[in-house]
């Protein structure tokens, strides 16, 4: 990729230092305010042209979002949303040239039951601040809990009624249906502590935030008839999540999480400040007065090292503050990754393409047999009578799982990285209830059709 020598001239451009009477690039009449890209000198004004004409291109070039279009845009309150909103909010109004036109509704998740002790009692303050922006801007707005994302019958899917249209005891069994969601959202909130506490690695535990969030994100979108969801992500997050990606055995994935849209769920995800690094995400919200909420996150406060994720973050925070290339070198090498596998079975946590379905003779069975053979130096495997469909945890544990499900059978759902993930939780019976149930609706459709594929005039359609 990039093999600079001792003595090579054309090595990565390093940063230059702004002096005072530097002009602008564009109208080369104002003073330099700021440099952004490599040595591109910019006034107050162009800039802000600059980085509106960036978001509009973004959004225009794919041709995706339609004009009237239901679009979910995802919060968090932290900067980069803070600038997508206002993006959105210029582009809507009437001022703007060439008017946006899709119809936002406002999400945001609200994750104080993972995030536990880092917030200070319980988020409460962050959450208010974080509702009243959310309000300013006059769209439909909403806040939902992580937990919902495992939460087995969701708020969403209930029709709003009015109560007194209703007869007595029509508003019994509304009131009683409330109660029972009440009821199932408390549950999760319990089963959502104990799925993280089983969880030993702050990689996998961010990971599965990640996962669930996504989730809950399309699940929302898709039960309230949004077509489309939108997220903050800027360029110098996604070339982190790509340099994790693969460190975490997503090379699979690369593509669809980085891309401008992601196509995997029925409901399409677009990332429309991809090409903005947080630098100018900063600066935009600096000459606004754009106002955004700190929420810690699962590795603030934690040493460098303590997940992949954290890590690649300062190594790539840390070569982008002297080489302003970085990023979207790390960006343009991401695109060219993609994976021509598109339809197949999915992934139940993540919904990407199972990128597990390989032949005998892959990397992955290669992986699989050297961590058998090292369980059974152990003398562990001999325990277990199950020979053929043994989990190779050689406890047991194979007979154990909730619903009956062998840890091979979840296993075999899930793409690798998400793997990964569960490998590194102690007790997969702490998985929620709702994906365990996902996973063996699954596990019985393909058994289904593999009984029946017989009698199917063509196997190759069905
Ligand atoms: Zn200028
Ligand atoms: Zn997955």
């Amino acid at each position: 990729m990039c093999s600079v020598q001792d003595g090579d001239s054309e090595g990565p451009l390093q940063k230059e230092k702004i002096d005072p009477g530097r002009k602008c690039m564009k109208c080369r009449t104002e003073n330099a305010i700021l440099i952004t890209r490599v040595n591109d000198a910019f006034c107050r004004d162009c800039f802000m042209v600059y980085v509106t004409h960036k978001f509009r291109a973004t959004i225009g070039k794919s041709k995706l979002v339609r004009d009237g279009e239901k679009v979910l845009v995802a919060f968090s309150g932290g900067p980069a949303s803070s600038c997508l909103l206002h993006l959105i909010t210029e582009g809507l109004s009437q001022r703007a040239h060439k008017k946006l036109r899709f119809l936002p509704g406002l999400i945001f998740i609200d994750e104080s039951s993972v995030l536990g002790d880092l917030v200070n009692n319980g988020g409460v303050a962050e959450v208010k601040k974080i509702v009243e922006l959310m309000a300013a801007t006059g769209y439909p707005c909403q806040t939902r809990h992580l937990e919902e994302a495992i939460c087995l019958s969701q708020k969403g899917q209930l029709p709003e009624v009015d109560l007194s249209t209703l007869t007595e005891s029509d508003q019994a069994n509304v009131q009683a249906a409330d109660f029972h969601i009440q009821d199932n959202l408390d549950r999760a909130r319990v089963e959502i502590k104990s799925l993280f506490a089983s969880i030993k690695s702050l990689t996998a535990k961010e990971d599965m935030l990640n996962r669930l969030r996504q989730r809950l994100l399309m699940e929302v979108a898709q039960v309230e008839g949004y077509s489309k969801v939108m997220t903050a992500h800027c360029g110098t997050r996604l070339a982190v999540n790509l340099l994790s990606d693969i460190s975490q055995g997503r090379g699979a994935h690369v593509a669809m999480d980085t891309a401008f849209s992601d196509t995997r769920s029925s409901v399409m995800l677009v990332r429309p400040i991809r090409d903005f690094s947080s630098k100018e995400v900063a600066m935009y919200n600096s000459l606004h007065g754009v106002e955004s909420v700190f929420i810690p996150t699962l590795t603030t406060k934690t040493p460098e090292g303590s997940s992949i994720e954290h890590l690649t973050e300062a190594f790539v925070t840390g070569l982008q503050a002297d080489y302003p290339s970085t990023v979207s070198n790390i960006m343009r090498t991401g695109e060219k990754l993609s994976t021509e596998k598109k339809d197949g079975s999915r992934c139940v946590l993540c919904e990407a393409p199972l990128d597990t379905d390989v032949g005998d003779s892959s990397a992955l069975s290669a992986v699989e047999f050297s961590s058998l053979i090292s369980r059974r130096k152990k003398g562990k495997v001999n325990e277990c009578k199950n020979t053929i469909a043994c989990c190779g945890e050689g406890d047991g544990s194979c007979h154990t799982k909730s619903l009956g499900l062998k840890l091979e059978e979840i296993v075999s759902a899930l793409c690798y990285g998400c793997r990964m993930t569960i490998k590194d939780m102690g007790d997969t019976t702490k998985l929620p209830e709702k994906l365990m149930s996902e996973i063996s609706y699954r596990i019985r459709r393909s058994k289904m059709k593999n009984d029946i594929q017989d009698f199917l005039l063509d196997p190759e359609s069905s």
